[in-house]
Formats: structure tokens, C-alpha cells, sequence
């Protein structure tokens, strides 16, 4: 037999140099090594292949950090993901490739509260897929709603709000229609009959999310040991928090977490849906928990007017979205960095959490933190290059420049 040497492949060899990465939770000044698409190992390449850089590019003093994943985005660019159309895949193409200019590398397009026609129309033509130069990746579908409160229904359309009745999971099955593409579910844990349809979409391997919800804080604990994960925007559509019962915002330092457990919560670090001190109340108390999310609508990236939110007109002044008419906050308007940076500023916290609030956090959320998320050797090669400031100078998915793609693509 001859000996194999096939771990050994003959696809160029990267080397970014003069450049800080971030890995195991710092800065590093570090090179970091790419080839066929994954992190490479430096040292075994030397040891065991005796094996050296093809290209070496000079980064300048910038930061190398994993690129970001937004669990939460509803649309942008003039899309609304909600919106059934025939074609919902070029709305989604479309806004994959503007994110990427934003940071994104992955993330779950969302949709609110909608009629079942709208699910069943919209969810069999998304697809799980890899980013590239097309854009950014798709880890599945986040459905926010139908099954949330009343009370806290936030830009929901109220008269497309369910329950669960007699067949509970079958009920849900039967308003989506379809969930081989569903990554994530938010629904309201207080509702009758929860607890079985929270236990069957983890057995699935769908996260369950805690959000838009009246809950207090024993039957949130008693949902997260069904096996929810995950809160929907943090602080924004649920109980305030309250010293005696603290609600949903309780489980932030919940000692009923089951042991090997964490709870993750989104937020919107946009500015307007959370004030800065709170912010840094939930980041203070739980800071391995928090997950940045944007909530972005399709007025993202748009000059401000009127746009939709699934079956309702928003009306965007600035950073601030309102159903039209109202002062009802629905969704943001902020794109991914600006909320990384505005992160950092609020809650005064080192610039590798502000980063891994929006890579190595939502990736352990997914449960691909063996993928994505971090810059660890065999993961993706998902990542930003950064200037001090956090501000995106261009983005790398599976080792190749997706932006800027004008420049030095590889
Ligand atoms: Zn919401």
C-alpha cells in the first residue's frame, strides 16, 4: 500500500498578515491562514507539510474578527421577507448581497406575524445555503409570531395572532406549512399548551425563542427546561422588569437554568429600542447571553418614508420606525456594524465582546460554533477586516472577498 497523502491539498495558501485577530475571546497580533475555505493551522502546515504561504496580504494594522450573523432581520434595501411574492428569492438574494458591505456573513431572514397563505407561499421557496460572493449564507428561517400575546403584540397584525388549540404542535404545523427551512420560532411561553409544542421543536432541532410575551418569570424558567434558548429583543415586548417578578428579563440570572444550559437574548443596540443603561444591565448581569440582532425592516438602507412590515405600513423619521400613525416601535432601521459600534459605545465593554455579541454568541445560539463564528483553525473563513473604529473595510466568506468586489478579490 502506498502511504496516502491526501489531508494535504494543493489549493493556494493565504496568509493575512500585520493584522490583530480576534481569537479565543482577545485581540491577538497574529497571522491568520486561510486555504480551501477554512482557518488553517499554521504550525501543522509547517511541521507536517513543510508547506508556506502563496499569497500574503498586508492588512494594514486592521482587526480580523468572525463575520457577523444577524438571527433577526426582517427585510431591507426595500424588501420586506413577510411580504409574499412570487419570487421571494430575489428579495432575499438581493438583500444577502447588500448586508455583506454591513458585515454579515450568515443570517436567518425573519418573518412577523402573517397569515398562513403568506407562510406557506414564502417558506418553500427559502433555502439553507452557503454565502459567497452572492451574498450572505442563510441558516434557516426565524418566525416571529403568529403564536405570541396579544398584549405585547408590538407591530404585529392582531387579527393574524393564533393560539394553540386542541393540536397544539399540529396547529403550528398546519399555519407554516412547511418547516424544513426553520431555524428559529418565537412564540409567547405563557400560552396554553406551550410547554409540548416548545418540547417537539427542540426534539426537531428548531430553537425556540421566548419573546412577545406577558410571561412571568416561573413559566419562562419552566420553558427554557422544555428547552427554549433563545429571548426575542430583549426588554422590548414583555413585562418591565419588575423586583418581584422579574418576568422573561428574570432568566438573564435565573438560578432554575438546567445545568450545561445558557439562555441567549437578541437586542437591538440601535439606540432608540433600548436605552444605553439598559443595555448595560442586561450585558453586565449576562454577558455571555447577549446576541445583537438588528430587527431590520425594509426601510434598512433607504432614505426615510413609508415602508411595510408584513401586513402593515410603517412610517420611518430617522432611526425611528412607527406603524404609520402611532407611536408603536416596529423593527429598526439600523444595519449590523452600526449596531456593534454603538455596543461598544453604550456599555463601555472591550471591543472582542462587542464582536462576539454578534458572531461567537449567535453562532453558539445555532449550535455552529464548529463552523462559524469564531476564527478557530478548520472553521469557515468567514470574516471582516476592521478598522479601530469598527468599521467594516471588507468582508470574506469561505476565504474569499465578497466586499468590496472591486478590489484585490483572490
Ligand atoms: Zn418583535
Amino acid at each position: 500500500m502506498m502511504p496516502s497523502n491526501k489531508s494535504v491539498s494543493d489549493a493556494p495558501i493565504v496568509q493575512f498578515t500585520n493584522c490583530q485577530i480576534l481569537r479565543n475571546h482577545q485581540l491577538q497580533r497574529e497571522d491568520l491562514w486561510v486555504r480551501e475555505g477554512k482557518i488553517l493551522n499554521p504550525e501543522k502546515l509547517f511541521f507536517d507539510e513543510k508547506g508556506s504561504a502563496d499569497i500574503q496580504l498586508d492588512c494594514k494594522n486592521s482587526i480580523i474578527a468572525p463575520g457577523f450573523i444577524d438571527v433577526q432581520i426582517n427585510g431591507g434595501f426595500g424588501v420586506d421577507f413577510s411580504l409574499a411574492t412570487e419570487d421571494i428569492k430575489s428579495g432575499i438574494s438581493l438583500v444577502s448581497q447588500k448586508i455583506l458591505s454591513h458585515g454579515v456573513t450568515s443570517f436567518c431572514p425573519t418573518l412577523v406575524t402573517s397569515p398562513p397563505s403568506v407562510y406557506h407561499q414564502v417558506l418553500p421557496q427559502i433555502s439553507i445555503r452557503n454565502g459567497g460572493p452572492h451574498g450572505a449564507g442563510i441558516l434557516g428561517v426565524h418566525l416571529e409570531g403568529p403564536f405570541i400575546s396579544q398584549e405585547k403584540k408590538g407591530a404585529h397584525p392582531e387579527h393574524h395572532l393564533r393560539t394553540f388549540e386542541s393540536g397544539a404542535f399540529q396547529d403550528l404545523l398546519a399555519t407554516y406549512g412547511h418547516l424544513g427551512c426553520v431555524r428559529i420560532v418565537t412564540l409567547a411561553p405563557e400560552m396554553k399548551r406551550s410547554s409540548e409544542v416548545i418540547q417537539e421543536l427542540t426534539r426537531r432541532g428548531i430553537c425556540v425563542s421566548l419573546g412577545h410575551s406577558v410571561a412571568n418569570l416561573s413559566q419562562a424558567e419552566e420553558a427554557v427546561q422544555q428547552g427554549a434558548t433563545f429571548i426575542t429583543h430583549l426588554f422590548n415586548a414583555m413585562l418591565p422588569f419588575h423586583h418581584r417578578d422579574p418576568g422573561i428579563v428574570g432568566l438573564l440570572t435565573s438560578d432554575q437554568i438546567p445545568a450545561g444550559r445558557r439562555v441567549f437574548y437578541g437586542m437591538i443596540s440601535d439606540g432608540i429600542h433600548t436605552n444605553p443603561a439598559a443595555l448595560r444591565i442586561a450585558h453586565r448581569a449576562h454577558p455571555k447571553g447577549l446576541v445583537l440582532v438588528t430587527d431590520a425592516i425594509a426601510g434598512m438602507g433607504l432614505a426615510p418614508g413609508k415602508h411595510t412590515l408584513g401586513q402593515q405600513v410603517i412610517e420611518v423619521y430617522g432611526m425611528n420606525t412607527y406603524i404609520a400613525g402611532t407611536k408603536t416601535l416596529s423593527g429598526s432601521v439600523a444595519t449590523m456594524d452600526s449596531c456593534v459600534r454603538h455596543f461598544l459605545e453604550a456599555t463601555g465593554c472591550t471591543v472582542e465582546m462587542a464582536l462576539e455579541a454578534a458572531s461567537l454568541h449567535p453562532a453558539q445560539l445555532l449550535g455552529i460554533e464548529q463552523q462559524k463564528g469564531t476564527l478557530n483553525y478548520d472553521n469557515d473563513a468567514d470574516f471582516l477586516l476592521l478598522d479601530d473604529s469598527l468599521h467594516v473595510q471588507a468582508t470574506y466568506i469561505s476565504g474569499v472577498q465578497v466586499w468590496p468586489q472591486d478590489t484585490f478579490a483572490l
